[in-house]
C-alpha cells in the first residue's frame, strides 16, 4: 500500500465540468478541485450534477487537503456538497478562488468549519509527507494555478485549465520559468487539461477576444447582452473595458455573477474604470443604446440569467 501512488479521477476525465481528483500516496490522500457540471437537456428536474465522493467519504480520515487550482463552478461547484463528507479538511488556493469560494462557503454556512490556506504562486509548502508547489497559469479567469506535487513516490503535476497567453489582459502571464525549472527537476507524470489541446496551434490570447468585444459593443445600435459563466472573471473586465471605451454603462445580473464580481472587485481583481458597472435599479434610467447587460447563460443553463430573464422570471 505505502509503495503505491494512486490517482483517481471522480470526475471530469472525457466530460466537461465535474473536475475533481484524488491524488493518494503514502496513506494519505490528497483532493485537486472539486466541481460541478450543468445538467444536460434529458436531465429533467436537475439543477447541478456533483461527483460521487463515496470513496472519500469512506475514507475521510485519510484526507490531508483540497488543492483547487482556480475558481471557476466547474472546478469548484461541488465543494458546498462535499466538505460536509470532510470536516475541517482545509482548502489550499490562490487568493481570487479563495474569496470566490468564501462566498460559497458562507452562502452554505460551512466557512467557519473550513479552513481556508491562501498560497502563492512560486512558494511551496507541505501537506503531510508531500511538498506542494503552485505555478501561475493562464485561464480565463485570473489566479489560476497548476501544482506539481513532490510525493515520497514521484513528482505529480496537474496543470489545472490553462493556456499560454503571451498578453493576457491582467498582465500576469504563466509563470513559464518556474514550470521549466519543474520540468528540469523531473515529472514522473503529468495531468495535463487544456480544452482543444489536440488541435494544432496557438489559442489567440484572450485580448483578441477583447478587441472583438469592443468593436462589437461600439457598434451595436442598441442594448447588448452578453452571457457567460458566472465565475469568469476575465471576460467581465473586457467587457467593463469595452463598455468604458464607449461610455457606456454595464449592469451585472444573476445572484452568483453579481456575487463573485462583487468579491473580485473588493479584492482588486477587476478594475471599474470609472464607475462602468452600476446597480441594476439604474438601469431603466438610462437610454437602451447605452447600456450593456452582463449575465450567466451562455450554455442554456435551466437556473441562469439569461433563461430567466427570457422568461420575465428573475
Ligand atoms: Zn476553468
Amino acid at each position: 500500500m505505502t509503495d503505491t501512488l494512486r490517482i483517481i479521477p471522480l470526475g471530469g476525465v472525457g466530460e466537461v465540468g465535474k473536475n475533481i481528483t484524488l491524488l493518494e500516496v503514502a496513506g494519505e490522500i490528497l483532493v485537486i478541485d472539486c466541481g460541478l457540471a450543468f445538467p444536460e437537456p434529458e436531465m429533467l428536474g436537475i439543477d447541478l450534477v456533483i461527483p460521487d465522493v463515496s470513496y472519500l467519504a469512506e475514507n475521510k480520515d485519510r484526507v490531508r487537503a483540497i488543492l483547487l487550482t482556480h475558481g471557476h463552478e466547474d472546478h469548484t461547484g461541488a465543494l458546498p456538497y462535499v466538505l460536509p463528507h470532510l470536516p475541517g479538511i482545509p482548502i489550499f488556493a490562490s487568493r481570487l478562488t479563495i474569496g470566490l469560494v468564501t462566498g460559497k462557503l458562507k452562502e452554505h454556512k460551512l466557512l467557519e468549519a473550513t479552513p481556508l490556506r491562501t498560497v502563492e504562486a512560486g512558494m511551496a509548502f507541505s501537506i503531510g509527507s508531500s511538498s506542494v508547489t503552485p505555478f501561475r497559469v493562464n485561464h480565463s479567469i485570473p489566479d489560476g494555478v497548476g501544482f506539481a506535487i513532490q510525493t515520497p513516490l514521484g513528482t505529480v503535476v496537474h496543470t489545472g485549465d490553462f493556456k499560454f497567453d503571451m498578453t493576457p489582459p491582467d498582465g500576469r502571464r504563466a509563470d513559464l520559468g518556474l514550470i521549466a525549472e519543474i520540468g528540469n527537476r523531473g515529472v514522473d507524470f503529468l495531468l495535463s487539461d487544456s480544452t482543444r489541446a489536440e488541435r494544432d496551434g496557438y489559442t489567440l490570447s484572450e485580448r483578441t477576444v477583447g478587441e472583438s468585444l469592443t468593436q462589437l459593443i461600439g457598434e451595436a445600435p442598441s442594448r447588448v447582452i452578453v452571457a457567460t459563466f458566472a465565475s469568469n472573471i476575465g471576460r467581465v473586465q473586457q467587457v467593463i473595458d469595452a463598455a468604458a471605451a464607449f461610455e457606456k454603462k454595464m449592469v451585472v445580473l444573476g445572484r452568483s455573477m453579481e456575487q463573485n464580481t462583487a468579491i473580485a472587485l473588493e479584492l482588486g481583481y477587476l478594475d471599474n474604470r470609472g464607475g462602468t458597472l452600476v446597480k441594476r435599479d439604474q438601469l431603466q434610467r438610462l437610454p437602451k443604446e447605452e447600456t450593456v447587460i452582463m449575465t450567466t447563460g451562455s450554455q442554456g443553463e435551466p437556473m441562469s440569467g439569461l433563461t430567466r430573464s427570457s422568461r420575465g422570471t428573475r
